[in-house]
């Protein structure tokens, strides 16, 4: 490359500058790209003094651009850092609703589990509110109310859970049907039935599962540090 004279400049060796420069360049590698830099350094700007998260999306409304952009950043950033050897850890986030106010803006996260492991629920005076998504096929949950059980099938696009239905010993149910759960845990019920309904996106991250349904409901869960079976 002529040091004169260059197809593309780009000013500003942070990750965006970076990131456009590598992406111009694999997509046209004739051309000849400079990434011009104040500092003696890449990364000098915000990228090097950053609080260094991987973030998820989670806080983005679900199936906006903004959370599909992250979503599908985060997964090829953690690819990039597989790929190349550069350590990273997914630690999962912890999100707890303080009053029964905020349970509304949480929108039915729950603190949960990755497969084979066991959730707590953000409903204070619920039972856990658990989902096992076992290797072996089967799935058992408990909504905090009710107990369920059945089997899942990953069709490749969305997990579907078939043959799920309410296990005869489920708490809290009487005999009649009648259930002595509070409307908080009722709410709860609600929200987690209508993600795990029609089929659902299922996405681990380290030990955190976040189901997406086919409305755009979310669900969270967590593994608890006792993990129960
Ligand atoms: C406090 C804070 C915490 C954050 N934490 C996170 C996080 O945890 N996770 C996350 O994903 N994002 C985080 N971000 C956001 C993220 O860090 C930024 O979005 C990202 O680094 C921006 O990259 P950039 O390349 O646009 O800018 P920069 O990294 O600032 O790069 C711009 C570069 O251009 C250079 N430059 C500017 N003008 C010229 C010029 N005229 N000539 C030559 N060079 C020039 C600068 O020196 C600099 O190196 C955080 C942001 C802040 C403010």
């Amino acid at each position: 490359m002529s040091e004169d004279r260059v197809d593309l400049v780009v000013v500003g060796a942070g990750i965006v500058g970076l990131a456009a420069a590598r992406a111009v360049q694999r997509r046209d590698p004739g051309l000849t790209v400079a990434v011009l830099e104040r500092h003696d350094r890449v990364a000098a700007g915000q990228t090097g003094h950053n609080s260094g998260v991987i973030h998820s999306g989670i806080y983005y409304r679900p199936g906006s651009l903004k959370a599909r952009l992250c979503r599908e950043g985060r997964a090829r950033l953690i690819e990039e850092c597989a790929d190349r050897g550069v350590e990273y850890r997914l630690s999962g986030k912890l999100i707890v609703a303080t009053d029964e106010a905020e349970l509304g803006r949480l929108d039915g996260l729950l603190v949960g589990t990755g497969p084979d492991a066991s959730v707590s629920s953000t409903v204070a005076d619920a039972d856990p509110a658990t989902l096992h998504l076992d290797v072996d096929g089967t799935v058992r949950a408990s909504t905090g109310c009710r107990t369920f059980d059945g089997e899942w099938i990953d069709t490749g696009d969305e997990v579907l859970l078939a043959t799920f239905g309410q296990r005869d010993d489920s708490p809290n149910v009487a005999a009649d049907g009648t259930t002595t759960c509070s409307d908080a845990v009722v709410a709860q019920e609600d929200h987690v039935l209508s993600v795990l309904g029609d089929g659902f996106r299922a996405e681990v991250d380290g030990d955190r599962l976040t189901l997406t349904s086919r409305d755009g409901l979310g669900l969270v869960y967590r593994a608890a540090q006792d993990v129960v079976d």
